[in-house]
């Protein structure tokens, strides 16, 4: 089978058994109650966190019958200041459902496992190691962190491809022999050796395996979270302004600014003859005609506004009437006074920009 190496599971069970962490509450035991109640205590949590919370919340629950017999809000109680509070709803959950379904008595399949509330795959891989020396894999932050410095893997590992690979070495390097070992030498070695960034290659017992340490790559792997460039668009938007009044149009109900007034947009609702091309006079003339005839027309300089998921580059067109057309049958459309401005229904950036170009000094000039 691809990945398979019994010489990495022999060389972190050597190190766990002689290096590794003993002394947890939790290790030492089959007690599949207390294994599966610190393996979800140390989701995202670490173990100095956990430690406290576990032996309190073991003398207020003591058996799996106790947690699924207590409240949720007793429960809610125990876990209060330990965080992601979906654990303990889970938890509860989870304690209640194997009562019911399986006699009070954890099922030893780790797929069975991961079918019960708040246990994923590698939680369960976890429990039915621990608890019952099944063979399964792990695959969380601190195992993907070792499996890409150790075997060079130098693609992102949330990638659903390199995840699927990493789930398939694991699959492959679980030993049959000694699995809690090799499971809780996976956790110790991310946990203290291999940590994010400052890891004790001197110590480690993967170092004359790992292609991270021979080329240097440490810091780099696993590589981080590509970053997605931000995606970025552009309209050019008509200030029409006449008579103290500048001309609005409310945007379609969907969309950016559902619904809000703003200003008309070249190239969007109303038609640009040159759509592309910098807006010509006769152009942006022509697209204005609806709404009167073009005295001036000035270029005002861009502006951007940063969405969530893109950048808005607005080019305004600052255009004076010599006569106004009347708005028939456009009811989309409407002059608004600018003094009415500040309190219109308008989006931020475009308030703001209307109120910044219509300022004192413009309007003396422009109206
Ligand atoms: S040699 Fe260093 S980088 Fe490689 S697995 Fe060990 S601690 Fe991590």
């Amino acid at each position: 089978m691809q990945y398979q190496d019994p010489s990495f599971a022999a060389a972190l069970v050597a190190w766990q058994k002689q290096h590794g962490r003993h002394g947890l509450p939790w290790q030492n035991t089959r007690d599949a109650y207390l294994v599966w109640l610190s393996e979800i205590m140390l989701q995202q949590t670490q173990v100095a966190a956990v430690l406290g919370y576990y032996a309190r919340f073991l003398e207020r629950f003591p058996t799996l019958a106790s947690l699924a017999a207590a409240s949720v809000d007793d429960v809610m109680a125990q876990w209060a200041g330990l965080g992601y509070y979906t654990r303990a709803r889970n938890l509860h959950k989870c304690a209640q459902r194997v009562v019911a379904e399986y006699g009070g008595v954890f099922p030893s399949d780790p797929a069975l496992l991961a079918e019960l509330p708040g246990i994923g795959r590698s939680t369960a891989a976890a429990i039915a190691a621990f608890s019952a020396g099944r063979r399964a894999a792990i695959m969380d932050g601190n195992v993907k962190r070792v499996f890409a410095r150790v075997f060079g893997i130098d693609t992102y590992p949330g990638e659903r491809r390199t995840e699927e690979a990493m789930w398939a070495r694991a699959e492959a390097l679980a030993p049959d022999e000694d699995i809690e070992a090799y499971t809780q030498g996976l956790m110790d070695m991310g946990a203290t050796l291999c940590t994010r960034s400052s890891p004790s290659c001197e110590r480690c017992p993967m170092q004359a395996r790992c292609v991270a340490y021979a080329t240097g790559r440490t810091a780099e792997l696993p590589v981080r979270k590509p970053k997605k460039a931000t995606p970025e668009k552009a309209a050019r938007m008509l200030l029409l302004v006449d008579r103290g009044q500048v001309l609005l149009e409310q945007r379609p109900a969907v969309g950016i600014w559902g619904g809000l007034l703003s200003l008309p947009e070249l190239d969007g609702h109303l038609p640009l003859a040159d759509a592309g091309e910098p807006a010509a006079d006769a152009a942006v003339a022509a697209a204005v005609q609806p709404f009167g005839v073009m005295e001036s027309l000035e270029r005002l300089l861009p502006v951007m506004h940063v969405f969530t998921h893109y950048k808005l580059h607005i080019q305004p067109l600052l255009v004076t009437l010599s006569s106004r057309a009347a708005l028939a049958g456009e009811q989309r459309y409407q002059w608004l006074d600018a003094g009415a401005l500040p309190g219109a229904a308008l989006p931020a950036p475009i308030k703001k920009l209307l109120l910044e170009l219509l300022g004192e000094h413009r309007q003396a000039r422009i109206f």
